[in-house]
């Protein structure tokens, strides 16, 4: 079953045209990498599945429904950004449970939601602490936590590995890897590290300029890349 569709997506902030009918089909259980140079359009695209953006043109659907006219939080997703972006005064518990909170959720089972996520992140140990106290991989991980408590059936990383040191980033990719398949979700990787992509992802995405120059498994874009800029791009060691 497809999970998330782009029909022809199109995107413009004022007269700027920044994505230009991009269309894309994203399986069930699928874990999809979105890459491109700088301002290729990949974190606008990632904006708009969440919600944050309106397209300016073209259908978004998440498994059967339509979603270009729902509110972020009736999409059945949840985005991990680069920045932790985790609330400082609050502890890991706290960070992981507040959104749960928001919506509503009893005590009971934010409590549940958070330990079940705590213990798939190793995190169990560090409930308590302030993030502060908190190294950088560790601090991802709460990022993460807070978006796997609500159970989303789609998950949307934009460049969540980036900040981190190129040891920490090789393990971080596993740990990315081991929660998309033991959640069994479908997952839309944003990255500009074609080797995070190469090696991760089921399916590639490149971008240029707004525009999608090629979908395929790693293997298909770098055997049989279709143009100049696929090749140069997949191909270019970091
Ligand atoms: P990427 O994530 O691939 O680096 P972005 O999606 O962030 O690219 O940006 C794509 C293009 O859209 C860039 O030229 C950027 O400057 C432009 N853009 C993104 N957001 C806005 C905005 N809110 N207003 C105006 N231009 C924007
Ligand atoms: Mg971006």
């Amino acid at each position: 079953m497809t999970q998330v569709k782009l029909e022809h997506i199109t995107k413009s902030f004022g007269s700027v045209h920044v994505i230009k009918d991009v269309s894309i089909g994203i399986a069930d259980g699928e874990f999809v990498a979105l890459v491109g140079p700088s301002g290729s359009g990949k974190s606008t695209i990632l904006r708009m599945i969440a919600g944050l953006e309106d397209p300016t043109g073209g259908i978004i659907r998440i498994g059967e429904r339509v979603v270009n006219d729902l509110m972020p939080k009736d999409r059945d997703i949840a985005m991990v950004f680069q920045s932790y972006a985790l609330y400082p005064h609050m502890s890991v518990r706290e960070n992981m449970s507040f959104s749960l909170e928001l919506a509503g959720r009893p005590k009971a089972e934010r409590d549940a939601a958070v330990a079940e996520a705590a213990e798939i992140l190793g995190l169990t140990d560090l409930l308590d602490r302030k993030p502060k106290a908190l190294s950088g991989g560790q601090r991802q991980r709460v990022a993460m936590g807070r978006a796997i408590v609500r159970k989303p059936e789609v998950f949307l990383f934009d460049e969540p590995l980036s900040n981190l040191d190129a040891k920490l980033r090789t393990a971080m990719r596993k740990e990315v890897k081991l929660l998309h398949q033991r959640l069994a979700s479908t997952s839309i990787y944003v990255t500009h590290d074609q080797t995070e992509a190469m090696t991760m992802a089921d399916k590639i995405v490149v971008l240029n300029d707004g525009m999608v120059e090629q979908i395929g498994s790693p293997t298909e874009l770098y055997t049989a890349p279709e143009n100049l800029f696929v090749a140069g791009f997949i191909g270019t060691p970091q």
